[in-house]
């Protein structure tokens, strides 16, 4: 049964509330507003009871399908279990009422928690400085490019160039384009890192830093990163690393150790923010010696026991968010770090690399695995076997969801046809992990012997198989059977 909207169950005149009785003369509207404010017709609003209002939302809550409720496999994205204590922290009214405009002084604790949570950052990645203001991963690539354009302007040898490999995220070609850089294309070699043959035949006085993700997109580690760094910064450019996948790294390698000049952390993806509803992010950038004076402004500061804002960064890029970036996701970040501490960030990647490494140990008999080396926190099937029998990897995420489980992220990256890309996580158990092999096991099974089940799933879910081109074109919401 669809879920009818409010305004279909609204009934005159009733409503979800009691107001005591008036105990002061009524005034008529227009002797409180200038007439010309005043609506010329009511609103057209939902008349409708509390317990009616709640039972609607808590029913459209259990529709969707999100981390509180069941795995959420989604590559790349690290859709992992997010603790509620970092919630409680961050709705403290004494951070949730702060004002962005309340002078140093009176914001101590805010200063010296984004101050810390800098620190933090800074010794995890091994990066020399940071800045917390970019509000996504999309921006702290645009923050860091428009770094490494003011470096080189800086020695009077402008660039035009970045390099990007061809299993790159697809916000690193957008970001590189958005930033007035022109894209050029990096192969990948049969083991699915960096062909260097390929790199050095593009490398040139133009190239202005390359943009890569390591772990890469395929779960693998970038095995001859040093190699890299070394003619890269011998030709004059920059290193950049995609930090989104940190979740593989944490208190194991650090992008500072292997040369990199700027990454961007994903807090709500590594450091635990409910995120993949739209709301908001938060894309740090930690940066090296090179890059130090270019980040934008304000820089937090201590001095003594004293922390303040300082804006005297002559070489700064400026500002690219309002104020200092999306605060309540520092706390939780902050919390996240504070909870869990030094020993606890190594397991987390420890615990992400063991789950995917015993999920595809589970499903490589089953799906082709085109890249064999030994992936981290991920790694990507191929449905190119099923496609021959008729089933596309879109038939086999949309019948998983008749299991009960979210899908895997398709069709990416690029290099892998019938791309199935699985990130488990840390906190996810044996048993789970164990019903979601079996789940691709069976659907695989469905394909064999009854491949209508697969091509027209899902069944059970509230709404059916979705036109997803007309979906981005005719932004209609409401339902219509
Ligand atoms: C998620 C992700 C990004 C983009 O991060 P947003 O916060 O969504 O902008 C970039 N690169 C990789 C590898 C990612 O997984």
């Amino acid at each position: 049964m669809p879920e009818k909207l409010l305004f279909e169950k609204s009934k005159p005149n009733r409503k979800g509330y009691t107001l005591p009785k008036l105990d002061v003369p009524e005034q008529p509207l227009d002797k409180l507003i200038h007439p010309k404010f005043l609506r010329k017709m009511e609103p057209a609003l939902p008349e409708i009871s509390e317990n009616e209002v709640v039972r609607h939302y808590i029913r459209l809550s259990t529709m969707n399908y999100h981390i509180d409720k069941g795995f959420y496999p989604l590559g790349s994205c690290t859709m992992k279990y997010n603790p509620k204590v970092n919630e409680y922290t961050a709705s403290l009214p004494g951070f949730v009422n702060l004002h962005p405009f309340e002078p140093d002084e009176l914001v101590q604790g805010a200063l010296k928690l984004m101050y810390e949570l800098g620190t933090y950052l800074k010794s995890i990645t091994g990066m020399k400085g940071i800045t917390l203001q970019p509000a996504a991963g999309a921006q702290g690539e645009l923050t860091s490019l428009l770094m490494f354009r003011a470096y080189h302007n800086s020695l009077g040898k402008p660039r035009n160039i970045i390099l990007v490999p061809d299993s790159a995220h697809g916000t690193n070609p957008a970001s590189v384009t958005i930033s007035g850089f022109k894209a050029v294309s990096v192969k990948s070699n049969s083991e699915g890192t960096i062909d260097i043959d390929d790199l050095k035949r593009n490398l040139n006085e133009d190239v202005a830093g390359i943009m890569i993700t390591n772990p890469n997109t395929l779960g693998i580690f970038e095995n001859n990163i040093l190699e890299i760094e070394k003619l890269i910064h011998d030709a004059g450019a920059l290193m950049y690393m995609d930090g989104a996948n940190l979740n593989a790294l944490l208190g194991i390698v650090r992008p500072g150790d292997m040369g990199f000049d700027a990454v961007h952390i994903n807090l709500h993806k590594t450091f635990s923010t409910p995120h993949g509803g739209g709301g908001p992010g938060s894309g740090p950038v930690a940066v090296s010696n090179r890059l130090e004076p270019f980040l934008p402004i304000p820089q937090i500061k201590k001095m003594g026991e004293k922390y303040y804002l300082t804006f005297d960064l002559p070489k700064s890029i400026g500002k690219v968010h309002t104020f200092y970036g999306n605060f309540g996701i520092f706390v939780r970040a902050y919390t996240y770090i504070r909870m869990i501490g030094n020993d606890g960030l190594r397991q987390i990647s420890e615990n992400a690399i063991i789950n995917a490494n015993y999920l595809l140990s589970k499903l490589k008999d089953y799906f082709e695995l085109p890249y064999k080396n030994t992936p981290m926190h991920e790694f990507v099937l191929s449905g190119e076997k099923q496609k021959q029998m008729g089933v596309k990897v879109m038939d086999i995420a949309k019948r998983l969801l008749d299991y009960g489980f979210h899908a895997p992220t398709t069709y990416f990256p690029l290099i892998v046809k019938e791309a199935l890309m699985i990130e488990p996580t840390e906190t996810e158990t044996k048993e789970t992990l164990d019903a979601f092999a079996e789940a691709l096991i069976k659907i695989n099974e469905e394909i064999s012997n009854n491949p209508q089940l697969v091509l027209s799933a899902p069944q059970s879910t509230p709404v059916k198989r979705l036109d997803d081109a007309r979906g981005t074109k005719q932004l209609n919401v409401c339902y219509k059977e």
